[in-house]
């Protein structure tokens, strides 16, 4: 077969790996039109200060040379650029590859999980999950670990809650005649923090629908009684938001009617039962409640609606006690230049005891020590000192961040950041800013090298629910992980969030996002934004429509009153 000519001219290949070497020297890593722009975004900020560059442009215009002068220009610019791609670059690819690595992320969580279990404040599984923090931070090489303690207004602790609902049945006279019993045992736990209710039997039960005004004045004499609250299956987290907003006006109306006890119906099907509560700061509710399987729920309503009364046999051995102990757990990797100045990475260590608070939130407590490993085996020095912190009291209202940013408030000037991760497993889709427009470019850029997992958003959304929100309200910048649904919503404070639904690969890359993320705030020349002012927070509250976000939390007067948050 003949030969075809040889050609002068460079194969496919042959040119296709040039640019690859050419993107790679100008990158550092694949180029990606994304993560070229935001670099360049990042480094136009940080080279030109505008005055700087209006200085380069006159003098050009005096030198002997004009071309000559233009090209040094041109060819400082890009070595400049291409070393702090590089630099940038290979930050980031040093710590997701330490990451991404073995390490023993599952062995702490199966500790934390199986062998220490649910962990609520004031509980010996509590001080040993604390104890298990200052171990597992220690382990992962801490510069050095501290607890700081905190109390919560009173302990609680479910005794053997029971319910047994009984209804009669006629049967035909044609057959045995006479009142048959229904016996249902309820599956029943205690909402959280509510107070308890001696052996009560015969509690007429009566249906509130959905809980609303007109269903209240519909229901009639509540008085004496046990108020069944339906609810819809949850699917989304607006479902559960709307769970948790419902709830409040519910418990106002049986308390004026006198009530006995409510009884809401559990969002979840299958007999799932989940420990909710509504009680914001750590203080013992107003009225007994319980939280009662889908399918008895139902039954009941069912029962009640076709003219059968129900009665209740309801008993809520809680225990309570006065103020309790409890600590966060931080650790830190001391910065090299600005050894004052700090990022923060937390994550939740307490949980609900009915599972064992694997995804809320054991995984990512497991998270924040696993990002301190991986920082630390990159060999990397951050400029700031990077805080890890494992916070207590936040499945009580966010206790141990309050405790935290208030008993901090006087260095919070010093706060580079504040990243936190609280949704489980579920892929990371970007993070939410608190409302911060201004941190927006530089926060592109630091995200940019995680594109390879997905993480692509910010949302400029002010959020409320875990422990950023404190420091939102101090006018520090906070980063929320926006996180997939996955198989969080389903286990959400139920007996099945377990070691078992714990997704590790996907947490395995959640690591290295907190780690670039965390170590990318701490290392920045200056940092990412200011500390807002009170006036500024206010701004950013109503720009972002969160004033009604706080109203529905009972958290506005706080706010407006400065008893929480920025006091100038
Ligand atoms: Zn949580």
């Amino acid at each position: 077969m003949p030969q075809r000519p040889q050609r002068r001219s460079f194969s496919w290949r042959q040119r296709r790996s040039f640019q690859l070497w050419f993107f790679r020297v100008l990158g550092g890593i694949y180029l990606r039109p994304s993560r070229l722009k935001a670099l360049l975004t990042e480094w136009l900020r940080r080279t030109f200060h505008f005055a700087l560059f209006r200085k380069f442009i006159s003098n050009a215009s005096g030198m002997q040379n004009p071309n000559r002068g233009f090209l040094f220009l041109i060819a400082g610019l890009l070595f400049s650029f291409i070393t702090f791609a590089q630099t940038a670059n290979s930050d980031a690819d040093r710590l997701i590859h330490e990451a991404l690595q073995p390490s023993p992320l599952e062995t702490n969580l199966h500790h934390l999980t199986d062998e220490i279990g649910g962990r609520i404040p004031g509980t010996p599984a509590m001080q040993h999950a604390v104890q298990w923090g200052v171990q597992v931070f220690n382990a992962a090489g801490a510069d050095s670990v501290h607890t700081e303690g905190f109390s919560i207004p009173q302990s609680w602790a479910e005794g053997a809650t029971e319910m047994i609902a009984t209804a009669f049945y006629e049967v035909g006279e044609a057959k045995v005649g006479g009142l048959l019993p229904i016996v249902i045992r309820v599956h029943a736990v205690s909402i959280a923090w509510a107070p308890s209710l001696a052996p009560t039997k015969h509690i007429p039960i009566v249906d509130v629908g959905e809980g609303t005004d007109a269903d209240f004045k519909k229901a009639g004499d509540i008085s004496g009684k046990l108020v069944l609250a339906h609810s819809v299956v949850l699917k989304t987290w607006d479902d559960l938001f709307a769970e948790y907003t419902k709830a409040p006006p519910i418990i106002d109306l049986a308390v004026k009617g006198k009530a006995t006890a409510i009884a809401f119906i559990a969002t979840r099907e299958h007999d799932i039962l989940y420990r909710h509560t509504n009680s914001g700061a750590g203080e013992i509710d107003r009225l007994p409640m319980v939280l009662v399987a889908r399918e008895d729920g139902e039954r009941i309503a069912r029962l009640l609606a076709s003219r059968h009364p129900v009665w209740a046999d309801l008993s809520i051995p809680n225990q309570i006690g006065g103020p309790v102990k409890t600590a966060n757990v931080i650790a830190e990797i001391r910065g090299s230049e600005k050894p004052d100045e700090f990022a923060i990475l937390g994550a939740h260590l307490d949980s609900w005891e009915l599972g064992t608070g694997a995804l809320d939130n054991g995984c990512n407590a497991a998270l924040v020590v696993d990002a301190l490993r991986a920082i630390k085996a990159s060999g990397l020095k951050p400029r700031r000192t990077i805080r890890f912190v494992l916070f207590s009291g936040e499945e009580e209202g966010l206790l141990g961040s309050r405790a935290y940013a208030f008993n901090h408030r006087s260095e919070l000037d010093r706060a580079a950041g504040v990243v936190i991760y609280d949704s489980g497993t579920g892929k990371t889709t970007g993070f939410s800013v608190g409302g911060r427009k201004d941190v927006l470019p530089t926060a592109q850029s630091l995200i940019a090298p995680l594109q390879q997992f997905g993480v692509t958003q910010l949302l400029t959304t002010m959020e409320w629910g875990t422990d950023h929100f404190d420091f939102m309200l101090e006018g520090v910048p906070t980063f929320v992980a926006e996180q997939d649904e996955a198989n969080y919503l389903e286990n959400y404070h139920a007996v099945s969030d377990t070691y078992d639904k714990v997704d590790f690969p996907q947490l395995k890359k959640h690591v290295a996002e907190a780690a670039v993320l965390s170590f990318g705030l701490a290392n920045l020349p200056d940092k990412i934004g200011p500390r807002l002012t009170h006036d500024q927070i206010d701004q950013t509250i109503r720009e972002t429509h969160s004033d009604d976000l706080l109203k529905a939390f009972g958290l506005w007067d706080d706010w407006s009153s400065r008893k929480r948050g920025r006091q100038k």
